[in-house]
């Protein structure tokens, strides 16, 4: 049976940029590389609203996390972090453990911190930096991007971090116009590339913070080791993924074939689509509906759905999905919808939803969930 990759990252990996990863590699100093190398780079700063730089690197985005800690702030620094869940609090525990100053403000999991309680925070003291989680893949909470990123640009002394590791792709994110200075992500969420690439976007104001830091003890993560290959991919710092690069490649020629606008518009759409069809079946989704993510569902079983059961009769449906995090092991899956997918693949997904409810035990009309997900996206 045809598998189904619907956990939220790795996503599924089109068949063009499949075919990019099995190239015959070539050398990094090709110049036909350094040509498409730079190319991707240029196309990145473009397509985010980045008068910046960009950097993409081997590894994965709690690489591109660390990389941010690192060239933005100082130990000592005070750090003000917003965290909606397990992604936030990890982010909060690599500035920690740099030996930063880390003010977190939390929220109940499925709830999001209040933007005026930001806005108070900010005012106790000169924070270095700002840092929030865009979706937060624990919880499918999504943050206000572009509201933090307002409040923030009152204090020119702030460099404002945004964890888009679950959202970038997927989630309108604009560098420029909205004051972020440093945006992450990794290839495998909403490019739909396979995992191993960490990409960075960081502001002119970033950079100058990187400057101001002088040497920094992190080697491969350091933004002034790459940042001469950034701008001529022909020079050598550490090995390039050649293929990688031409994976993300393919997957940036797909978002302009789709028009980036409008490959944001899709993931709304979906995402609504498919919550509401989860929830025309007794499931409740996690997150508040005022924040909830676009790129994936935190979905909680009704009353008497085993997680063990359903996810493997799932699987055996031909659907894999994530389990839940923290306090929510064994009461809720996570459902990717982000990415290089369509209304074909998530008719199918639904339709296998339905049968392994049936397969539980769980009284449902099979077609039920399909029927509310295909009436939100004729
Ligand atoms: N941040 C968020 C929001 C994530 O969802 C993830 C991965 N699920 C990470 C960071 C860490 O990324 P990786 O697993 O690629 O290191």
């Amino acid at each position: 049976m045809k598998k189904y990759l619907m956990i939220p990252g790795p996503t599924p990996v089109a068949r063009s940029i499949q075919d990019e990863m099995g190239r015959e590699t070539i050398a990094f100093g090709d110049a036909a590389f350094v040509s498409d190398f730079s190319s991707v780079l240029s196309e990145l700063k473009a397509l985010f609203d980045c008068s910046g730089e960009a950097f993409v690197i081997s590894g994965t985005g709690t690489l591109a996390m660390e990389t941010a800690a690192a060239n933005s702030t100082k130990p000592n620094d005070d750090v003000l972090l917003i965290s909606h869940g397990y992604f936030g609090d990890r982010f909060a525990e690599i500035f920690t453990r740099k030996g930063r100053n880390v003010d977190v403000l939390s929220s109940e999991w499925g709830k999001h911190v209040d933007l005026d309680l930001i806005s108070q925070k900010l005012l106790e003291k000169d924070y270095k930096a700002l840092v929030v989680t865009h979706v937060d893949t624990a919880t499918g909470t999504m943050a206000d991007i572009e509201a933090i990123g307002k409040l923030v640009s009152a204090y020119p002394e702030t460099l404002y971090i945004v964890d888009g590791v679950c959202a970038t792709a997927g989630i309108k994110e604009k560098v420029d116009s909205m004051n972020i200075d440093i945006l992450l992500t990794g290839s495998q969420k909403a490019f739909g590339v396979a995992p191993g690439l960490a990409i960075l976007w960081a502001s002119q104001k970033a950079i100058q913070r990187r400057e101001s830091l002088g040497v920094i003890p992190e080697y491969y993560c350091d933004f002034e080791k790459w940042l001469p290959i950034m701008h001529d991919p022909s020079k050598y710092f550490a090995t390039p993924s050649v293929n990688m690069i031409w994976a993300l490649q393919e997957s940036l020629r797909i978002i302009a074939e789709e028009g980036l606008e409008n490959r944001y518009a899709r993931h709304i759409k979906y995402a609504h689509a498919v919550q509401k069809a989860l929830e025309s079946l007794g499931f409740t989704i996690l997150a508040d509906e005022e924040h909830r993510a676009y790129t994936l569902s935190n979905v909680i079983y009704p009353d008497g759905i085993d997680d063990a059961a359903f996810r493997n009769t799932l699987s055996s449906e031909g659907v894999q999905v994530a389990g839940g995090l923290g306090p929510y092991a064994g009461k809720m899956f996570r459902l990717g919808h982000m990415g290089n997918i369509d209304i074909h693949d998530l008719v199918a997904v639904m339709a296998a939803i339905e049968r392994t409810l049936a397969k539980c035990g769980y009284p449902v009309q099979l077609g039920q969930g399909v029927n509310v997900l295909e009436n939100e996206l004729f």
